[in-house]
């Protein structure tokens, strides 16, 4: 921490302060400039009191407090240079290849879900999508299958081949959640259940960590970084939109996320449009945009009959819609230096 002194202050109120700082266990070196004082603190907060109360203690004699690191260390670019790559049965995501993942946004049925994985397979997709528990906004609106859609979910990757990501609801649920997936999805409300993000990091799989409706960035880190300092280096942030002033959109789909999880953290990014926008008609857009803005892969909802989905009507791709989609991605993909 960097604690910075008001101008003018006696000899007597610097030493008060230095007796605090080492009271509080860290060791302060002082730094002496013409105008005023800068104390260098050296601790760890983990197992002491934060020096941030300083100023509070001492409004007439502290002017600021400053973290000198980030607050996330394991998700941070410092802490990993190059590049991190997600292993997800047998693929990487993160790597150089684009990874599309796709998929209703609820498992509905056996034939609602193996059309969709059949289709969505063929046109590009590597990883299929599908809600088994669903987080609804009202009590009374489908919940999910439960159990019988990570049990579709699991025949849809044997028959397809693809693997699977799911959302994780509650802790309860983890081994049962991690038995049938290859990733845990973590959704936007959830986002900051820190208790959920440990669970899901103990369970091994991969992570994929949506952005929570009204996230900043730094807090989305640090969400993260509850995965990587649980002993799960396998974290992707997922971009789902924010929730602004905005009507014409269902949320502000924040793409510059992009680079600036891309430059603060080593860990892959996607974009997840549907929720994104809430508009079908605007995802083929929105994905262009992710693509071109340097993003590692796509979350995508498709439905067989977008217009009788069960949940999110009005955001799903057709089948068909989908597989244009990614013909026309598939240019951009390798102008973006992709596979
Ligand atoms: C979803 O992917 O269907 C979903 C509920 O996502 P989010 O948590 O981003 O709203
Ligand atoms: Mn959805």
């Amino acid at each position: 921490m960097i604690i910075v002194l008001k101008p003018e202050i006696t000899r007597k109120q610097e030493t008060t302060v230095l007796k605090e700082i080492r009271r509080l266990g860290y060791r302060p070196h002082v730094m002496r400039g013409v105008a005023r004082i800068v104390i260098g603190a050296i601790g760890d907060e983990l197992t002491h009191q934060s020096l941030e109360t300083l100023s509070t203690q001492f409004p007439e004699i502290v002017e600021s407090v400053m973290p000198v690191q980030k607050r996330y260390k394991f998700v941070s670019r410092e802490a990993h240079t190059a590049d991190s790559t997600v292993p997800v049965r047998g693929h990487e995501v993160g790597g150089k290849k684009f990874h599309v993942m796709a998929g209703p946004c609820s498992v509905e049925s056996e034939r609602q879900l193996l059309m969709t994985a059949v289709a969505v397979k063929a046109a590009g997709a590597t990883i299929l999508r599908g809600g088994a528990f669903k987080p609804r906004t009202s009590p009374y609106e489908f919940q999910g299958l439960g159990v019988k859609g990570l049990k579709l979910l699991a025949k849809a990757r044997k028959e397809t081949g693809l693997a699977v990501i799911t959302e994780l609801l509650s802790e309860n649920h983890a081994d049962l959640v991690a038995e049938y997936t290859d990733i845990v999805q973590i959704g936007a409300r959830n986002a900051q259940n820190f208790q959920l993000l440990i669970a899901a990091a103990k369970t091994g799989k991969p992570i994929l960590l949506k952005r929570g409706l009204s996230m900043r960035i730094e807090e989305w880190l640090l969400a993260g970084e509850y995965i990587l300092a649980n002993q799960n280096g396998n974290l992707m942030f997922c971009e789902r939109g924010i929730r602004t002033f905005e009507t014409y959109t269902r949320n502000t789909l924040d793409l510059s996320a992009i680079p600036i999880i891309k430059s603060e953290s080593h860990c892959p990014v996607i974009i997840d449009p549907s929720q994104g926008a809430g508009r079908a008609d605007l995802v083929p857009a929105l994905c262009k945009g992710a693509v071109a803005m340097g993003a590692d892969g796509l979350l995508i909802e498709v439905h067989p009959n977008p217009a009788a989905a069960w949940s999110d009507v009005g955001q799903q791709l057709s089948l068909e819609a989908f597989a244009k989609l990614m013909a026309e991605l598939r240019p951009l993909i390798l102008a973006a230096g992709r596979e």
